[in-house]
Protein backbone atom coordinates (compact mmCIF):
# COMPACT_ATOMS: atom_id res chain seq x y z
CA UNK A 1 0.00 0.00 0.00
CA UNK A 2 1.13 3.18 -0.74
CA UNK A 3 1.96 6.38 1.50
CA UNK A 4 -1.15 8.34 0.21
CA UNK A 5 -3.77 5.76 -0.67
CA UNK A 6 -2.88 4.61 2.62
CA UNK A 7 -3.49 8.12 4.51
CA UNK A 8 -6.41 8.77 2.07
CA UNK A 9 -8.15 5.03 3.50
CA UNK A 10 -7.61 6.31 7.10
CA UNK A 11 -9.00 9.74 6.89
CA UNK A 12 -12.42 8.50 4.75
CA UNK A 13 -12.56 5.45 7.80
CA UNK A 14 -11.62 7.79 10.70
CA UNK A 15 -14.35 10.79 8.41
CA UNK A 16 -17.50 7.75 9.03
CA UNK A 17 -16.52 6.43 12.53
CA UNK A 18 -14.70 9.14 14.50
CA UNK A 19 -10.80 9.15 14.83
CA UNK A 20 -10.79 7.69 17.83
CA UNK A 21 -12.53 4.04 16.23
CA UNK A 22 -9.96 3.64 13.30
CA UNK A 23 -6.78 2.00 15.18
CA UNK A 24 -3.59 2.24 12.81
CA UNK A 25 -0.96 2.52 15.55
CA UNK A 26 0.54 -1.28 15.90
CA UNK A 27 -0.06 -1.72 19.79
CA UNK A 28 -3.21 -0.90 19.17
CA UNK A 29 -3.90 -3.54 16.22
CA UNK A 30 -1.88 -5.78 17.99
CA UNK A 31 -5.03 -7.54 19.51
CA UNK A 32 -7.05 -8.15 16.61
CA UNK A 33 -4.03 -9.27 14.54
CA UNK A 34 -3.40 -12.38 16.76
CA UNK A 35 -6.01 -14.87 16.75
CA UNK A 36 -6.83 -16.95 19.81
CA UNK A 37 -4.63 -20.17 19.49
CA UNK A 38 -1.58 -17.89 18.89
CA UNK A 39 -1.09 -19.68 15.36
CA UNK A 40 -2.40 -17.66 13.12
CA UNK A 41 -0.88 -13.92 12.68
CA UNK A 42 -1.28 -10.90 10.21
CA UNK A 43 -0.66 -7.38 10.02
CA UNK A 44 -3.77 -4.80 9.14
CA UNK A 45 -3.41 -1.60 7.93
CA UNK A 46 -6.15 -0.61 10.61
CA UNK A 47 -8.78 -2.04 12.81
CA UNK A 48 -12.27 0.13 12.21
CA UNK A 49 -14.89 -0.15 15.25
CA UNK A 50 -18.16 1.13 13.57
CA UNK A 51 -20.78 1.96 16.02
CA UNK A 52 -24.37 0.79 13.79
CA UNK A 53 -25.06 -0.84 10.53
CA UNK A 54 -25.09 2.30 8.79
CA UNK A 55 -21.57 3.04 9.94
CA UNK A 56 -20.58 -0.84 8.67
CA UNK A 57 -22.50 0.29 5.57
CA UNK A 58 -19.97 3.17 4.51
CA UNK A 59 -17.41 1.63 6.00
CA UNK A 60 -17.56 -1.41 3.75
CA UNK A 61 -18.58 0.55 0.90
CA UNK A 62 -15.14 3.25 1.23
CA UNK A 63 -13.52 -0.19 1.19
CA UNK A 64 -14.81 -1.76 -1.74
CA UNK A 65 -14.19 1.18 -3.61
CA UNK A 66 -10.62 1.52 -2.95
CA UNK A 67 -10.36 -2.23 -3.58
CA UNK A 68 -9.22 -2.97 0.01
CA UNK A 69 -10.49 -6.36 1.90
CA UNK A 70 -12.28 -6.48 4.90
CA UNK A 71 -11.62 -9.07 7.63
CA UNK A 72 -15.17 -8.88 9.55
CA UNK A 73 -14.24 -9.63 13.32
CA UNK A 74 -16.50 -10.44 16.46
CA UNK A 75 -14.81 -12.07 20.06
CA UNK A 76 -11.92 -13.59 17.61
CA UNK A 77 -12.51 -17.07 19.13
CA UNK A 78 -13.06 -19.05 16.03
CA UNK A 79 -10.39 -21.33 15.53
CA UNK A 80 -9.25 -21.54 12.00
CA UNK A 81 -7.70 -18.32 10.95
CA UNK A 82 -10.90 -16.93 9.64
CA UNK A 83 -11.35 -14.05 11.83
CA UNK A 84 -7.51 -12.44 11.51
CA UNK A 85 -5.44 -10.58 9.06
CA UNK A 86 -3.34 -12.26 6.43
CA UNK A 87 -1.76 -8.68 5.69
CA UNK A 88 -3.07 -5.56 4.29
CA UNK A 89 -6.34 -5.67 5.08
CA UNK A 90 -8.90 -3.79 7.41
CA UNK A 91 -10.23 -5.41 10.32
CA UNK A 92 -13.91 -4.29 10.64
CA UNK A 93 -14.60 -5.08 14.23
CA UNK A 94 -18.39 -5.47 15.29
CA UNK A 95 -17.76 -5.10 18.76
CA UNK A 96 -19.48 -2.12 19.30
CA UNK A 97 -22.61 -3.68 18.26
CA UNK A 98 -23.77 -4.47 21.30
CA UNK A 99 -26.95 -3.52 21.73
CA UNK A 100 -29.72 -6.41 22.55
CA UNK A 101 -33.86 -5.26 22.01
CA UNK A 102 -36.27 -6.10 24.57
CA UNK A 103 -37.38 -9.65 24.00
CA UNK A 104 -40.51 -10.45 22.10
CA UNK A 105 -41.93 -13.55 24.57
CA UNK A 106 -45.33 -13.44 21.92
CA UNK A 107 -42.58 -14.94 19.23
CA UNK A 108 -39.62 -15.97 21.40
CA UNK A 109 -37.68 -14.09 19.49
CA UNK A 110 -35.11 -11.03 20.12
CA UNK A 111 -33.21 -8.91 17.80
CA UNK A 112 -29.43 -9.13 18.85
CA UNK A 113 -26.46 -6.76 18.09
CA UNK A 114 -23.98 -8.73 15.95
CA UNK A 115 -21.33 -7.13 18.60
CA UNK A 116 -23.08 -8.95 22.16
CA UNK A 117 -21.44 -11.72 23.48
CA UNK A 118 -23.66 -15.32 23.96
CA UNK A 119 -23.23 -15.12 27.66
CA UNK A 120 -24.42 -11.11 27.55
CA UNK A 121 -27.31 -12.32 25.70
CA UNK A 122 -27.36 -15.32 28.43
CA UNK A 123 -27.86 -12.56 31.25
CA UNK A 124 -30.25 -10.46 29.43
CA UNK A 125 -32.57 -13.55 29.15
CA UNK A 126 -32.25 -14.22 33.05
CA UNK A 127 -35.16 -14.61 34.77
CA UNK A 128 -37.44 -14.26 31.87
CA UNK A 129 -38.66 -17.88 31.71
CA UNK A 130 -36.65 -17.99 28.32
CA UNK A 131 -33.27 -18.90 26.86
CA UNK A 132 -31.23 -19.55 23.76
CA UNK A 133 -30.26 -22.84 22.84
CA UNK A 134 -26.95 -22.34 21.48
CA UNK A 135 -24.26 -22.81 23.81
CA UNK A 136 -20.05 -23.29 24.33
CA UNK A 137 -17.34 -22.77 26.20
CA UNK A 138 -16.02 -19.56 24.50
CA UNK A 139 -19.46 -17.80 25.68
CA UNK A 140 -17.81 -14.97 27.70
CA UNK A 141 -16.02 -13.40 24.19
CA UNK A 142 -17.74 -15.11 21.45
CA UNK A 143 -20.02 -12.90 19.50
CA UNK A 144 -23.55 -13.88 17.97
CA UNK A 145 -22.13 -11.89 14.77
CA UNK A 146 -19.14 -14.67 14.61
CA UNK A 147 -21.50 -17.16 15.83
CA UNK A 148 -23.54 -16.79 12.54
CA UNK A 149 -20.67 -16.24 10.64
CA UNK A 150 -19.49 -19.86 11.76
CA UNK A 151 -22.80 -21.60 11.83
CA UNK A 152 -21.84 -22.12 15.80
CA UNK A 153 -22.25 -25.68 17.07
CA UNK A 154 -21.42 -26.20 20.92
CA UNK A 155 -22.94 -28.58 23.80
CA UNK A 156 -26.76 -28.25 22.93
CA UNK A 157 -27.17 -29.02 19.73
CA UNK A 158 -28.05 -32.48 20.15
CA UNK A 159 -31.33 -31.23 21.32
CA UNK A 160 -31.74 -27.70 19.82
CA UNK A 161 -29.52 -27.69 16.49
CA UNK A 162 -26.55 -25.11 15.45
CA UNK A 163 -26.88 -21.37 15.27
CA UNK A 164 -28.67 -22.09 11.74
CA UNK A 165 -31.74 -23.55 13.60
CA UNK A 166 -31.91 -20.19 15.76
CA UNK A 167 -31.37 -18.11 13.10
CA UNK A 168 -34.89 -16.71 12.17
CA UNK A 169 -33.86 -13.39 10.37
CA UNK A 170 -30.48 -11.37 9.69
CA UNK A 171 -29.08 -7.88 9.24
CA UNK A 172 -26.45 -7.87 7.12
CA UNK A 173 -24.07 -5.81 4.75
CA UNK A 174 -23.09 -6.83 1.26
CA UNK A 175 -19.60 -5.62 -0.43
CA UNK A 176 -21.21 -3.11 -1.99
CA UNK A 177 -22.26 -1.19 1.16
CA UNK A 178 -25.98 -2.21 0.45
CA UNK A 179 -27.76 -3.04 3.51
CA UNK A 180 -30.31 -6.30 3.81
CA UNK A 181 -32.51 -6.57 6.16
CA UNK A 182 -34.79 -9.51 7.27
CA UNK A 183 -36.17 -9.28 10.24
CA UNK A 184 -39.74 -10.79 10.27
CA UNK A 185 -38.53 -13.70 12.52
CA UNK A 186 -41.78 -15.14 10.34
CA UNK A 187 -42.00 -18.77 10.86
CA UNK A 188 -43.06 -19.79 7.36
CA UNK A 189 -41.58 -17.31 4.56
CA UNK A 190 -40.53 -19.31 1.06
CA UNK A 191 -40.18 -16.10 -1.25
CA UNK A 192 -37.17 -16.97 -3.27
CA UNK A 193 -33.83 -17.87 -2.31
CA UNK A 194 -33.08 -17.94 1.78
CA UNK A 195 -30.37 -15.26 2.02
CA UNK A 196 -29.95 -15.55 6.13
CA UNK A 197 -29.49 -18.70 5.80
CA UNK A 198 -27.02 -18.45 2.91
CA UNK A 199 -24.98 -15.95 5.00
CA UNK A 200 -25.38 -18.31 8.38
CA UNK A 201 -21.89 -20.26 8.25
CA UNK A 202 -20.07 -18.08 5.42
CA UNK A 203 -17.13 -16.86 7.83
CA UNK A 204 -17.49 -13.32 6.64
CA UNK A 205 -16.89 -14.05 3.13
CA UNK A 206 -20.28 -12.97 1.67
CA UNK A 207 -21.51 -10.16 3.82
CA UNK A 208 -21.08 -8.60 7.39
CA UNK A 209 -23.87 -9.50 9.87
CA UNK A 210 -24.68 -6.28 12.16
CA UNK A 211 -27.80 -7.79 13.64
CA UNK A 212 -29.86 -11.38 14.34
CA UNK A 213 -33.43 -12.24 14.74
CA UNK A 214 -32.57 -15.43 17.00
CA UNK A 215 -35.45 -17.81 18.30
CA UNK A 216 -35.31 -18.56 21.69
CA UNK A 217 -36.14 -22.26 23.90
CA UNK A 218 -38.09 -22.47 27.05
CA UNK A 219 -36.09 -21.68 29.95
CA UNK A 220 -35.56 -25.53 31.72
CA UNK A 221 -34.74 -24.73 35.65
CA UNK A 222 -34.13 -28.12 37.00
CA UNK A 223 -31.18 -29.90 35.69
CA UNK A 224 -29.38 -33.13 36.02
CA UNK A 225 -25.48 -33.69 35.58
CA UNK A 226 -23.27 -36.83 35.44
CA UNK A 227 -19.94 -38.14 34.75
CA UNK A 228 -19.66 -41.66 33.46
CA UNK A 229 -16.46 -43.46 33.75
CA UNK A 230 -16.94 -46.11 30.67
CA UNK A 231 -14.11 -48.93 29.35
CA UNK A 232 -14.12 -46.83 25.21
CA UNK A 233 -15.73 -45.23 23.35
CA UNK A 234 -17.65 -48.05 22.31
CA UNK A 235 -19.40 -47.69 25.60
CA UNK A 236 -19.58 -44.47 25.65
CA UNK A 237 -21.48 -44.13 22.31
CA UNK A 238 -23.74 -47.55 23.78
CA UNK A 239 -24.32 -44.84 26.35
CA UNK A 240 -25.70 -42.10 24.40
CA UNK A 241 -27.96 -44.27 22.52
CA UNK A 242 -29.29 -45.50 25.40
CA UNK A 243 -30.17 -42.50 26.96
CA UNK A 244 -31.36 -40.67 23.53
CA UNK A 245 -34.12 -43.55 23.64
CA UNK A 246 -34.89 -43.31 27.25
CA UNK A 247 -34.23 -39.83 28.86
CA UNK A 248 -36.61 -36.88 26.99
CA UNK A 249 -34.55 -34.09 29.11
CA UNK A 250 -31.03 -35.17 27.64
CA UNK A 251 -29.40 -31.99 26.65
CA UNK A 252 -25.91 -32.51 26.04
CA UNK A 253 -23.28 -35.37 25.80
CA UNK A 254 -19.91 -34.83 25.97
CA UNK A 255 -16.92 -37.34 25.45
CA UNK A 256 -13.19 -37.13 26.97
CA UNK A 257 -10.22 -39.59 27.61
CA UNK A 258 -7.90 -40.38 30.34
CA UNK A 259 -5.50 -38.20 28.92
CA UNK A 260 -7.03 -34.87 28.53
CA UNK A 261 -8.43 -35.42 32.04
CA UNK A 262 -4.69 -35.41 33.50
CA UNK A 263 -4.34 -32.99 31.21
CA UNK A 264 -7.40 -30.99 32.97
CA UNK A 265 -6.68 -31.48 36.22
CA UNK A 266 -3.26 -30.35 36.80
CA UNK A 267 -3.82 -27.14 34.44
CA UNK A 268 -6.98 -26.70 37.10
CA UNK A 269 -5.02 -27.75 40.14
CA UNK A 270 -7.84 -29.51 40.85
CA UNK A 271 -8.72 -33.18 42.36
CA UNK A 272 -9.60 -35.89 39.02
CA UNK A 273 -13.16 -36.87 39.61
CA UNK A 274 -12.83 -40.49 40.65
CA UNK A 275 -10.35 -42.26 43.37
CA UNK A 276 -9.09 -44.47 40.17
CA UNK A 277 -8.03 -43.48 35.82
CA UNK A 278 -10.31 -44.75 33.52
CA UNK A 279 -10.04 -45.23 29.73
CA UNK A 280 -12.98 -42.43 28.96
CA UNK A 281 -15.70 -40.35 30.01
CA UNK A 282 -19.13 -38.89 29.14
CA UNK A 283 -20.72 -35.44 30.40
CA UNK A 284 -24.45 -35.88 30.25
CA UNK A 285 -26.59 -32.99 31.34
CA UNK A 286 -30.52 -32.90 31.38
CA UNK A 287 -32.46 -30.07 31.86
CA UNK A 288 -36.69 -30.21 32.25
CA UNK A 289 -39.32 -28.58 33.99
CA UNK A 290 -39.14 -31.34 36.28
CA UNK A 291 -36.13 -32.54 38.48
CA UNK A 292 -34.82 -34.97 35.72
CA UNK A 293 -31.98 -36.99 37.86
CA UNK A 294 -34.62 -39.50 38.31
CA UNK A 295 -34.89 -40.44 34.46
CA UNK A 296 -31.39 -40.20 34.05
CA UNK A 297 -30.70 -42.63 37.15
CA UNK A 298 -33.00 -44.96 35.97
CA UNK A 299 -31.84 -45.25 32.18
CA UNK A 300 -28.05 -45.30 33.75
CA UNK A 301 -28.82 -48.28 35.30
CA UNK A 302 -28.79 -50.81 32.13
CA UNK A 303 -25.96 -49.01 30.79
CA UNK A 304 -22.29 -50.73 30.97
CA UNK A 305 -20.83 -48.03 32.91
CA UNK A 306 -17.70 -48.33 35.55
CA UNK A 307 -18.40 -45.38 37.89
CA UNK A 308 -20.36 -42.41 38.14
CA UNK A 309 -20.26 -38.93 39.46
CA UNK A 310 -23.38 -36.94 39.79
CA UNK A 311 -23.78 -33.13 40.47
CA UNK A 312 -26.26 -32.34 43.11
CA UNK A 313 -25.54 -28.63 43.19
CA UNK A 314 -24.40 -25.65 41.05
CA UNK A 315 -21.08 -25.72 42.01
CA UNK A 316 -20.11 -29.39 41.64
CA UNK A 317 -22.05 -29.04 38.30
CA UNK A 318 -19.55 -26.15 37.36
CA UNK A 319 -16.93 -28.64 38.35
CA UNK A 320 -17.96 -31.11 36.06
CA UNK A 321 -17.97 -29.37 33.18
CA UNK A 322 -14.96 -27.64 33.80
CA UNK A 323 -12.84 -31.16 33.41
CA UNK A 324 -14.51 -31.26 29.58
CA UNK A 325 -14.84 -27.27 28.80
CA UNK A 326 -10.70 -26.25 30.37
CA UNK A 327 -9.43 -28.78 27.63
CA UNK A 328 -9.18 -26.33 24.71
CA UNK A 329 -7.37 -24.25 27.87
CA UNK A 330 -5.60 -26.52 29.23
CA UNK A 331 -4.18 -27.72 26.01
CA UNK A 332 -3.48 -24.42 24.49
CA UNK A 333 -1.32 -23.88 27.69
CA UNK A 334 1.13 -26.67 26.31
CA UNK A 335 2.24 -25.06 23.00
CA UNK A 336 0.39 -24.20 19.92
CA UNK A 337 -1.54 -27.00 18.94
CA UNK A 338 -2.88 -28.13 15.07
CA UNK A 339 -6.45 -28.06 15.63
CA UNK A 340 -9.29 -30.39 13.63
CA UNK A 341 -12.91 -29.95 14.38
CA UNK A 342 -14.65 -33.40 12.49
CA UNK A 343 -17.17 -35.23 12.55
CA UNK A 344 -18.92 -38.73 11.80
CA UNK A 345 -21.74 -40.79 12.01
CA UNK A 346 -21.94 -41.30 15.71
CA UNK A 347 -21.65 -45.33 14.92
CA UNK A 348 -18.33 -44.43 13.51
CA UNK A 349 -17.12 -42.89 16.20
CA UNK A 350 -14.99 -45.93 17.53
CA UNK A 351 -13.29 -46.71 14.57
CA UNK A 352 -12.63 -43.64 13.94
CA UNK A 353 -10.91 -42.77 17.40
CA UNK A 354 -9.00 -45.81 16.99
CA UNK A 355 -7.55 -45.24 13.36
CA UNK A 356 -6.55 -41.49 14.01
CA UNK A 357 -5.18 -42.38 17.11
CA UNK A 358 -2.97 -45.24 15.08
CA UNK A 359 -2.21 -42.88 12.33
CA UNK A 360 -0.72 -39.76 14.63
CA UNK A 361 1.38 -42.17 16.73
CA UNK A 362 2.60 -43.57 13.04
CA UNK A 363 3.23 -40.35 11.34
CA UNK A 364 4.45 -38.28 14.26
CA UNK A 365 5.50 -40.28 17.33
CA UNK A 366 6.59 -37.16 18.91
CA UNK A 367 3.30 -35.71 19.05
CA UNK A 368 0.45 -35.74 21.70
CA UNK A 369 -2.72 -36.57 20.49
CA UNK A 370 -5.60 -35.06 22.84
CA UNK A 371 -9.41 -36.13 21.80
CA UNK A 372 -12.20 -35.26 23.28
CA UNK A 373 -15.82 -33.61 22.01
CA UNK A 374 -19.57 -33.51 21.28
CA UNK A 375 -20.34 -37.18 21.49
CA UNK A 376 -23.87 -36.34 20.44
CA UNK A 377 -22.88 -34.52 17.46
CA UNK A 378 -20.32 -37.34 16.49
CA UNK A 379 -18.27 -34.02 16.42
CA UNK A 380 -14.06 -35.02 17.30
CA UNK A 381 -11.78 -32.07 18.33
CA UNK A 382 -8.83 -33.57 16.91
CA UNK A 383 -5.75 -31.68 18.95
CA UNK A 384 -2.48 -32.36 18.38
CA UNK A 385 1.04 -31.15 20.05
CA UNK A 386 4.30 -31.45 19.09
CA UNK A 387 3.98 -30.63 15.57
CA UNK A 388 5.79 -27.75 13.32
CA UNK A 389 2.67 -24.78 13.04
CA UNK A 390 3.18 -24.65 9.21
CA UNK A 391 3.31 -28.58 8.79
CA UNK A 392 0.02 -29.39 7.47
CA UNK A 393 1.01 -33.22 6.50
CA UNK A 394 -0.33 -34.66 9.31
CA UNK A 395 -3.49 -32.69 9.46
CA UNK A 396 -3.75 -33.78 5.62
CA UNK A 397 -4.00 -37.19 6.38
CA UNK A 398 -6.48 -37.21 9.72
CA UNK A 399 -8.82 -35.30 7.21
CA UNK A 400 -8.18 -38.05 4.60
CA UNK A 401 -9.02 -40.79 7.20
CA UNK A 402 -12.34 -38.37 7.88
CA UNK A 403 -13.49 -38.29 4.75
CA UNK A 404 -12.79 -41.87 4.14
CA UNK A 405 -14.42 -42.58 7.34
CA UNK A 406 -17.59 -40.39 5.57
CA UNK A 407 -17.28 -37.25 7.92
CA UNK A 408 -16.95 -33.86 7.59
CA UNK A 409 -13.65 -31.84 7.72
CA UNK A 410 -15.61 -29.06 9.52
CA UNK A 411 -17.67 -29.88 11.84
CA UNK A 412 -18.75 -26.38 13.70
CA UNK A 413 -15.53 -24.40 13.58
CA UNK A 414 -15.37 -23.53 9.53
CA UNK A 415 -12.53 -23.92 7.39
CA UNK A 416 -10.91 -20.46 7.77
CA UNK A 417 -7.54 -20.47 6.04
CA UNK A 418 -6.50 -23.68 8.24
CA UNK A 419 -8.34 -26.08 6.09
CA UNK A 420 -9.08 -24.28 2.56
CA UNK A 421 -6.47 -26.73 1.16
CA UNK A 422 -8.70 -29.42 2.26
CA UNK A 423 -11.78 -28.12 0.67
CA UNK A 424 -12.45 -30.78 -1.90
CA UNK A 425 -12.36 -33.66 0.76
CA UNK A 426 -15.22 -32.79 1.86
CA UNK A 427 -17.17 -30.80 -1.03
CA UNK A 428 -17.25 -31.67 -4.74
CA UNK A 429 -15.43 -29.53 -7.48
CA UNK A 430 -19.09 -28.66 -8.51
CA UNK A 431 -20.05 -27.68 -5.05
CA UNK A 432 -17.12 -25.96 -4.83
CA UNK A 433 -17.60 -24.22 -8.33
CA UNK A 434 -21.04 -23.13 -7.08
CA UNK A 435 -19.60 -21.59 -3.70
CA UNK A 436 -17.14 -19.66 -6.11
CA UNK A 437 -19.98 -18.60 -8.12
CA UNK A 438 -21.68 -16.88 -5.34
CA UNK A 439 -19.23 -15.82 -3.75
CA UNK A 440 -18.20 -13.50 -7.48
CA UNK A 441 -21.71 -12.28 -7.73
CA UNK A 442 -22.02 -10.92 -4.23
CA UNK A 443 -18.63 -9.79 -3.70
CA UNK A 444 -17.61 -9.14 -7.65
CA UNK A 445 -14.41 -7.44 -6.04
CA UNK A 446 -13.01 -10.08 -3.59
CA UNK A 447 -13.23 -7.74 -1.07
CA UNK A 448 -15.05 -9.95 1.96
CA UNK A 449 -12.53 -11.86 3.54
CA UNK A 450 -10.73 -13.28 0.60
CA UNK A 451 -8.38 -16.49 0.81
CA UNK A 452 -10.84 -17.87 3.70
CA UNK A 453 -12.74 -20.84 2.62
CA UNK A 454 -11.25 -21.37 -0.91
C1 LIG B 1 -12.59 -22.30 24.46
C2 LIG B 1 -13.32 -22.35 23.15
C3 LIG B 1 -14.39 -23.21 22.99
C4 LIG B 1 -15.12 -23.25 21.79
N1 LIG B 1 -16.16 -24.10 21.68
C5 LIG B 1 -16.88 -24.12 20.54
C6 LIG B 1 -17.99 -25.00 20.40
O1 LIG B 1 -18.30 -25.79 21.27
N2 LIG B 1 -18.70 -24.92 19.26
C7 LIG B 1 -18.38 -24.06 18.24
O2 LIG B 1 -19.07 -24.04 17.23
N3 LIG B 1 -17.31 -23.24 18.34
C8 LIG B 1 -16.56 -23.25 19.45
N4 LIG B 1 -15.47 -22.43 19.55
C9 LIG B 1 -15.09 -21.61 18.38
C10 LIG B 1 -15.63 -20.17 18.41
O3 LIG B 1 -15.89 -19.72 19.69
C11 LIG B 1 -16.87 -20.03 17.60
O4 LIG B 1 -16.55 -20.31 16.25
C12 LIG B 1 -17.52 -18.63 17.67
O5 LIG B 1 -18.75 -18.76 17.09
C13 LIG B 1 -16.77 -17.52 16.99
O6 LIG B 1 -17.32 -16.26 17.41
P1 LIG B 1 -16.41 -14.94 17.44
O7 LIG B 1 -17.30 -13.78 17.72
O8 LIG B 1 -15.27 -15.10 18.36
O9 LIG B 1 -15.91 -14.90 15.93
P2 LIG B 1 -14.48 -14.50 15.36
O10 LIG B 1 -13.44 -15.42 15.85
O11 LIG B 1 -14.24 -13.06 15.58
O12 LIG B 1 -14.72 -14.77 13.80
C14 LIG B 1 -14.95 -16.07 13.32
C15 LIG B 1 -15.30 -16.00 11.82
O13 LIG B 1 -16.53 -15.29 11.63
C16 LIG B 1 -16.33 -14.10 10.87
N5 LIG B 1 -17.14 -13.05 11.53
C17 LIG B 1 -17.08 -12.65 12.82
N6 LIG B 1 -18.05 -11.74 13.06
C18 LIG B 1 -18.71 -11.56 11.89
C19 LIG B 1 -19.81 -10.75 11.50
N7 LIG B 1 -20.44 -9.95 12.36
N8 LIG B 1 -20.23 -10.81 10.21
C20 LIG B 1 -19.62 -11.64 9.32
N9 LIG B 1 -18.57 -12.43 9.63
C21 LIG B 1 -18.12 -12.40 10.91
C22 LIG B 1 -14.84 -13.83 10.91
O14 LIG B 1 -14.42 -13.13 9.76
C23 LIG B 1 -14.28 -15.23 10.98
O15 LIG B 1 -14.23 -15.80 9.70
C24 LIG B 1 -14.73 -22.39 20.72
C25 LIG B 1 -13.65 -21.53 20.89
C26 LIG B 1 -12.93 -21.52 22.06
C27 LIG B 1 -11.78 -20.57 22.18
Amino acid sequence: VDQASGEKLITELRRVVGDNHVLSESELRARYERDWTGRFVGQCQAVVRPANTDEVAQVVSILNNLGVAAVAQGGNTGLVGGGVPRGGEVVVTLERLTEIASLDKRSRQVTVGAGATLQSLQSHLQGSGLAFGVDHGARSAATIGGMVATNAGGIHALRYGTMRFAVAGLEAVFSDGTVMSRMSGLVKDNAGYDLPQMIVGSEGTLALVTKARLRLVKDLPERATALFAVDDTQSAVELLMLLRDEVPSLEAAEVFYKDGLELVSSYLGMHKPFAGDHPAYVLVECAASYDPTEELAQAADGANTRDVAVAVDAVRRNELWSYRESHTEAINAQGIPHKLDVSVAVSAMPEFEAQVRELIAEAAPQALCILFGHLGDGNYHVNILGLEPDDETVDRRVCELVAYCEGSISAEHGIGIAKRDLLSLTRTEQEIEAMRKIKAALDPNNILNPGVIF
